[in-house]
């Protein structure tokens, strides 16, 4: 179970470019807590859920010397975008409404 800090943690991004110049039923804040990249707006998904707990990101890789989670794209992004690869955004990030729980997401930290 993922409790409400880590989606707190989450840095102010600009909102996904898929949702540029949507300027209608934007939901008050959501662009602050919105990275490009991801599907929808954040924080439209489950309370307290984050990305690196969605079938979707693709994360999984660790930065070398910290041991990390590298930032990484979403799949759902890319699918509705029709692109191959979408920019990358932190684990962190707030679930979108299109949040799929992942069966084994991948640790915060390596193990
Ligand atoms: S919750 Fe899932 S679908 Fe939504 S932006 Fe994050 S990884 Fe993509």
């Amino acid at each position: 179970m993922q409790d409400d800090s880590e989606a707190t943690m989450t840095r102010r991004g600009i909102g996904s470019k898929n949702l540029l110049g949507t300027t209608a039923n934007v939901p008050h804040g959501a662009a602050a807590v919105t990275w490009p990249g991801q599907a929808f707006w954040g924080n439209s998904g489950p309370r307290g859920k984050t990305c690196r707990l969605c079938s979707f990101w693709r994360g999984g890789s660790y930065r070398e010397a910290i041991g990390s989670l590298r930032d990484a794209s979403c799949a759902k992004f890319e699918s509705l975008m029709a692109v191959d690869t979408g920019p990358q955004f932190p684990h962190s990030a707030c679930a979108c409404k299109y949040f799929m729980e992942k069966a084994d997401p991948p640790p915060v930290n390596r193990v």
